[in-house]
């Protein structure tokens, strides 16, 4: 199971897909005794480019001896307050880390057309390889929100890897890339929690499918400008920012 993390938050995880600084480290240590089992260890991602990510995330991966994937929304880097700047990227590479695109303005991308696509698709993948000096060839869905169309479009414009949010989708070949899904680690998220979705067999892989499509049928019945709005009513951000 790949995990996607989201802001994370030194005093208290004030957003429902964000997390408390000590929370994660126990989540560290809980993955850490994984190697002891022979469990696979999951991929830890990071989605959107928030400076917290920069400043606890990176540095809790790298005391337990972690690599993290980190998704970038390339227009907010260095213009956008709370988000990491160019200089934070190129140190997270050069610390090991994984850099990959998050879009370049966060815009859901089923709802883009064709010329938009290219846009986000492309600008992105330019930004941060003139940025890194590498090969940036994996992006994550802003929203989760993906279809074919937009899985061709990134094949053609140079990603190997797509990550998503349904959390049953084992990675595997469609539309000339591979498609990987995530589970998105949300504030009240333990380390039992945690647990149980890594170690994730068949049954549970069905009962995440399950919950996962309710929650795709209110969003379809809402709409996404609705659903968002719902988010915001609530004092918190839409699923998957
Ligand atoms: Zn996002």
């Amino acid at each position: 199971m790949i995990l996607t993390y989201h802001e994370l938050e030194p005093h208290s995880a004030s957003r429902p897909y964000s997390v408390l600084c000590s929370m994660f480290r126990r989540h560290l240590e809980t993955l850490q005794t994984l190697r002891q089992t022979g469990v696979p260890l999951p991929e830890i991602t990071f989605d959107d480019g928030h400076a917290s990510q920069y400043e606890y995330g990176a540095p809790a991966l790298e005391e337990a001896g972690f690599h993290g994937i980190f998704f970038i929304t390339a227009g907010w880097t260095g213009q956008r307050a709370g988000y990491m700047s160019a200089a934070d990227l190129r140190s997270l590479a050069r610390a090991g880390h994984e850099i990959g695109s998050h879009g370049w303005s966060h815009a859901l991308l089923t709802r883009c057309s064709e010329s938009e696509l290219a846009e986000e698709l492309r600008r992105s993948r330019a930004f941060l390889e003139d940025c890194l000096g590498q090969a940036v060839t994996s992006i994550s869905m802003p929203g989760g929100r993906w279809n074919d169309r937009v899985l061709a479009a990134c094949a053609e414009a140079g990603y190997r890897r797509v990550y998503n949010s349904e959390p049953h989708r084992r990675p595997g070949p469609r539309c000339g890339v591979e498609l990987a899904g995530r589970w998105m680690v949300r504030r009240t998220t333990d380390t039992g929690g945690l647990m149980r979705v890594v170690r994730a067999g068949g049954a549970r892989r069905l009962l995440l499918r399950a919950q996962h499509e309710v929650k795709s049928v209110v969003r379809r019945l809402a709409g996404d400008a609705l659903y968002q709005r719902m988010w915001q009513t609530l004092g918190s951000r839409p699923e998957g920012r």
